[in-house]
């Protein structure tokens, strides 16, 4: 069992090592490391919140104030949390030329926060406010200390500049990541139970272009037994560090 692990490890590496043209994409179990929980495979606020009832666009536009008392919550959360080993681990691919760019569903700014430059936010992220009448934007932690819900000027609810079920994906991330996933030569999916559309199809845009998948993620998702080449089964932190040290190896 031991050297099965070590020598999927190893594969990823040397794949990583001689492809040289990876992209990640990176789900909420990336930050689960980080306390704060994703919304399948884990505990926490979605079991009080269910986020198809609170985290949709019709729910939001209906009545923002009840999407505000989870959204407040979920802001507290993300303000404590820090990058965890797999955010800097990524960090440190890009850097060494092996990791071209993060695609993440994430809103939490961890990547960038963990020195990631190429980031592309699938869903925005949690930490601009915009108004959704006179499309005026914050940046959230000033205007959520004045109140919740935090308000425009104009009077209307601010809503954080993310993308709840049921809005469409900002045009100028999808198109980046669509062009980044059908360029690599190796796309390493994190975290990401793969349910969520249009974002669970990127990998077979990648497969389709002779990309090798490689993904790391605890369970199995749809993914593991249609597109992936390597299923490193285990928790993000434990395995971009296992992967980073044999390509400091290799290199
Ligand atoms: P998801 O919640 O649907 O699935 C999380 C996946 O991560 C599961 O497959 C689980 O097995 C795996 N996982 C759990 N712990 C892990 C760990 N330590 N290491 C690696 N994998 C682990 O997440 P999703 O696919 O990203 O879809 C959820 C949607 O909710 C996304 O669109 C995302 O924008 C949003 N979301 C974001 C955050 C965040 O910004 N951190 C948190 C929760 C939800
Ligand atoms: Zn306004």
């Amino acid at each position: 069992m031991a050297d099965r692990r070590e020598k999927i490890f190893r594969e990823a590496a040397d794949t990583l090592a001689s492809r040289r043209n990876a992209v990640a994409l990176t789900g909420a179990g990336i930050s689960v490391e980080s306390g704060i929980p994703a919304f399948r495979g884990t505990q926490g606020m979605w079991e009080k919140y269910d986020p198809m009832e609170y985290a949709t666009i019709g729910a939001f536009l209906s009545d923002p104030e009840k999407v505000w008392a989870m959204l407040s919550e979920m802001v507290d959360v993300l303000s404590r949390a820090v990058p965890n080993p797999a955010h800097s681990g990524l960090a440190e691919m890009e850097r060494m030329g092996v990791l071209r760019s993060v695609i993440t569903q994430n809103v939490d700014g961890l990547h960038q926060a963990a020195g990631s430059q190429r980031v592309i936010e699938f869903h925005g992220n949690a930490w601009e406010l915009i108004c959704l009448s006179c499309w005026n934007r914050y940046p959230s932690r000033e205007k959520i200390r004045e109140g919740i819900p935090p308000r425009c000027e104009c009077g209307t609810i601010l809503k954080p500049n993310l993308v709840l079920f049921g809005e469409p994906i900002p045009w100028s991330a999808q198109e980046e990541a669509e062009s980044e996933a059908q360029s690599c030569s190796v796309l390493l999916v994190i975290g990401t139970s793969a349910e969520v559309s249009p974002a669970c199809h990127i990998p077979r845009l990648s497969k389709g272009k002779g990309a090798v998948i490689v993904e790391i993620n605890p369970e199995e998702t749809p993914l593991t037994r249609s597109v992936t080449d390597l299923h490193l089964r285990e928790k993000a932190g434990d395995a971009v560090t296992l992967l980073l040290s044999s390509l400091r190896e290799i290199s």
